[in-house]
């Protein structure tokens, strides 16, 4: 089965959208990602998972909506910022657009952490108003237990994965040609304890806005993180959709 929801005509997708498990909708972001990756990691990650996630699960993948929410990262130059109420927005509607034409379940996955809200969100007022219930959501499912015995270096505050070691080696094993290793830079800003109680843009306190180690990711982490958090996903949606 072709995967790619928007490859078909209408007289087809008129008898498959009724029949079809599922259809993913993936998000990311534009936005910084360190001296030495480009601003597109948070789509090029998202789609290529999602793609797998699809031909996995036998799921039709729409087109990635490529701008998140990145009120932290904003400032950084090149950052596209959409607030949280427009993305809930567009995540309300396409899903509505889906199920009028037939659709039963619909999966927002993002390989942006900072859409999470956004979809949880979307996914509420679909229940509540439009008594659409099956409307699933998801972004880097426990990815912090799912990395153990693959990374290498400690995540920054224990979770930190923006740019660093995880998300360069899943960059090195998706995009290569993207990636300029040799700019990588360590860095752990000091952990001061107020700074998740409060408004914070990252630029007081990261200079690279890659908090952690990049330097010493390889395609292969990458390529087995890749295929867990896959894995992952699909179990999930395994059992959201019997
Ligand atoms: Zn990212």
């Amino acid at each position: 089965m072709n995967i790619m929801y928007d490859e078909y005509s209408w007289p087809e997708m008129k008898e498959l959208l009724p029949k079809v498990r599922g259809v993913i909708v993936p998000l990311g972001s534009v936005e910084e990602h360190g001296y030495h990756l480009p601003l597109c990691v948070d789509n090029a990650l998202g789609f290529e998972m999602s793609k797998r996630l699809a031909e996995k699960t036998g799921c039709l993948l729409l087109p990635i909506f490529p701008f998140g929410q990145v009120w932290s990262t904003r400032n950084f130059p090149g950052a596209i910022s959409l607030s949280e109420e427009t993305i809930v927005s567009v995540l309300v509607e396409v899903a509505l657009s889906l199920k009028r034409h037939g659709v039963k379940n619909v999966i927002f996955h993002s390989g942006h952490l900072g859409n999470a809200p956004a979809m949880k969100k979307a996914a509420r007022v679909l229940y509540d108003n439009y008594d659409f219930k099956n409307v699933f959501y998801f972004a880097y499912p426990d990815y912090v237990k799912l990395s153990q015995g693959v990374m290498e270096a400690p995540m920054w505050k224990g979770n930190g994965m923006h740019a660093a070691e995880f998300e360069t080696s899943m960059m090195l094993a998706v995009r290569p040609e993207l990636v300029h290793l040799e700019r990588a830079v360590i860095e752990y800003p000091e952990d001061t304890c107020t700074m998740d109680f409060r408004c914070m843009p990252w630029e007081e306190y990261t200079a690279t806005g890659a908090p952690g180690d990049p330097t010493i990711s390889t395609k292969e982490k990458g390529e087995e993180l890749i295929r867990r958090l896959v894995g992952r996903m699909t179990e999930l949606i395994d059992q959201f959709i019997k």
